[in-house]
């Protein structure tokens, strides 16, 4: 808590810090058996890392998300934000680290259908505790850098779905966060809005910006840098098979599978 209010979060780091770290973390789900979901991960992300994060329906995808954007708390383990340990925290304070550190993109936008674009953006805004007079002049912006400036009074049923999932982004990294969490999103959307939306993730992260897709779609993974292959709760992660370099590349047997390697 002290590491928090006392700035850790806001700055003081360096572009290439940490983060987000998971040092044996677990998530169980009670039940008669438990379900150990996410079992005993340990992972480093950085500031400007882009991973991928693949596995099969059930294999624990959701949970570790959700454990990573501070949703959940794990069960045994630690989950560190910019270097301060979360776990600990009062829901009031983990919720604050969370709006200002860490944006959510979902498969299926989760746009208010009767608000505006610009309205959209800005509530998220207003979770994120800015107030309220900079919440409209930062929606546009936010609008305006997705190159949706010219529909900011539109509701969302006006927007095509690559048009919906531009705002859903835009809300998410409209208050500067430092991790963003994407759960498909690709996955509603047609190749040529799939492909807008992956450059804009890929431009987001040239910034500086963390960034963590779930996907199915091998293409949109193979935009990161970073691949986890996740199954039965257990994260892997791979190195992409490289034909071109003599030596054997250190890939995991379900994770060249999972590539499509
Ligand atoms: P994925 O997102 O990869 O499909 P999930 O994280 O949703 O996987 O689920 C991982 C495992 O945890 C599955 O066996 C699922 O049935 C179980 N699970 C998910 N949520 C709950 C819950 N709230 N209570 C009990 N078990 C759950
Ligand atoms: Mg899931």
């Amino acid at each position: 808590m002290s590491a928090i209010e006392g700035g850790a979060i806001g700055g003081g780091l360096d572009a290439r810090s940490s983060v987000l770290r998971l040092e044996g973390t677990e998530r169980t789900y009670p039940g008669s058996p438990p379900v150990r979901a996410v079992r005993g991960i340990d992972l480093a992300v950085s500031a400007g890392d882009y991973l991928s994060l693949m596995g099969r329906s059930g294999s624990g995808k959701s949970t570790l998300m959700n454990v990573m954007g501070l949703l959940d708390r794990p069960t045994a383990g630690r989950v560190l934000f910019a270097g301060a340990d979360t776990v600990r925290l009062p829901d009031r304070h983990l919720a604050a680290v969370r709006g200002h550190g860490i944006g959510f993109v979902f498969q299926s936008f989760n746009l208010l259908p009767h608000r505006t674009a610009a309205e959209n953006v800005a509530l998220g805004l207003g979770y994120q505790g800015v107030p309220w007079r900079m919440r409209e002049p930062m929606a546009v912006a936010a609008l305006e850098a997705v190159g949706l400036g010219h529909r900011a009074t539109a509701l969302p049923g006006k927007l095509s779905g690559g048009e919906r999932q531009r705002v859903a982004i835009a809300r998410a990294v409209a208050g500067k966060p430092r991790l963003l969490l994407c759960d498909e999103p690709t996955g509603n959307l047609d190749g040529v809005s799939a492909e807008m939306i992956l450059g804009l993730l890929d431009e987001l992260n040239t910034t500086g910006l963390a960034v963590i897709v779930v996907t199915h779609d091998h293409a949109a993974a193979a935009r990161a840098r970073r691949h986890l292959l996740m199954s039965d709760g257990v994260v892997t992660e791979a190195v992409l098979a490289d034909t071109q370099r003599g030596s054997q590349a250190p890939v995991a047997p379900q994770a060249a599978g999972a590539l499509g390697e």
